[in-house]
């Protein structure tokens, strides 16, 4: 992209819009103020209130770099490795799947299950990623403590500093180990957001997921059924007998995963639709069939 010619903040925003649209990014309005937003000191309402601000040389020329970028495909978050997620704010990296808005379900699913926000819950993520399921619920449960595995270190680390940095820190621990493996105690809340896409699918994605989520966090296999396959007959192992287990589907996976949950015993079996109206979340629960 050439150096847009000018200066002052409305006319530069627009230049931004027209080339991202350009370009065939799909909220080029969104973006270009997100990107306003965060290499400048104006926000939204300066846009509109302040027209003729200036923006400087180097504003200027990050702008210039982050709508290169944005155009070559890479999300936002990644450019800036930030996403708000159940309005938290939560550092992504290479190693992190970059968390989505509809993965917010698990939360509200587990938030209508548990209505007394004081219980001291014991809380398991598996594949915690960057760590946003597991923090967010203990956000919202001041008593309950959690654990989050993740087959990739430099995810643990990530999910880590994400604890930190919104003051769950002492409540959580993370450990690095495939699925169960080293898990020597019983939950009440267990929720999880495995790779579930089939690894015949993952090259026709966009290229924002596949150039930038990490595979390991998307690939579930032939049939992208291979984390429940392995997760659900050891479920009960860690799974207390009043307890709850929440995992997210992809949007045709709702018959065989509820398959899978009945051959494994469990005799509660609910999905939930997202707000696009897709079978998001399988909630499973109870001994007997
Ligand atoms: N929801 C993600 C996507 O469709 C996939 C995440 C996953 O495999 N858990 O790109």
């Amino acid at each position: 992209m050439s150096a847009l010619s000018n200066y002052s903040l409305k006319p530069f925003y627009d230049d931004m819009i027209a080339r991202l649209k350009g370009a065939g990014v799909n909220m080029p309005d969104l973006d270009a103020r997100f990107i306003i937003e965060e290499r400048t000191p104006y926000d939204w309402s300066d846009i509109i209130a302040r027209p003729d601000s200036s923006v400087t040389q180097t504003q200027h020329d990050e702008i210039i770099a982050d709508i290169n970028a944005r155009i070559a495909g890479k999300p936002l978050s990644r450019i800036y490795g930030c996403r708000e997620f159940w309005g938290l704010a939560f550092l992504i990296s290479e190693d992190t799947l970059d968390p989505r808005p509809d993965s917010e379900l698990i939360i509200d699913v587990a938030l209508k299950h548990f209505p007394d926000r004081d219980r001291p819950l014991e809380i398991l993520d598996l594949g915690t990623g960057s760590g946003c399921l597991l923090i967010s619920l203990l956000s919202e449960f001041k008593n309950a403590r959690g654990w989050g595995v993740d087959l990739s270190s430099g995810a643990v680390k990530c999910a880590k500093e994400n604890a930190h940095k919104n003051h769950v820190a002492v409540r959580a621990q993370f450990s690095c180990g495939s699925w169960l493996n080293g898990i020597n105690k019983k939950f009440d809340l267990i929720v999880s957001n495995p790779p579930y896409i089939s690894n015949q699918v993952i090259p026709t994605l966009s290229k924002e997921v596949r150039n930038h989520d990490p595979i390991l966090a998307l690939d579930g296999g032939d049939d992208g059924l291979d984390p429940y396959k392995e997760l659900f007959p050891q479920l009960k192992n860690v799974l207390n007998p009043d307890g709850i287990a929440l995992f997210e589907i992809g949007y045709d996976q709702e018959k065989d995963v509820m398959r899978l949950a009945e051959d494994a015993g469990f005799a509660q079996r609910t999905v939930h639709f997202d707000l696009a109206g897709n079978p998001r979340v399988v909630d499973i629960s109870g001994g007997d069939k």
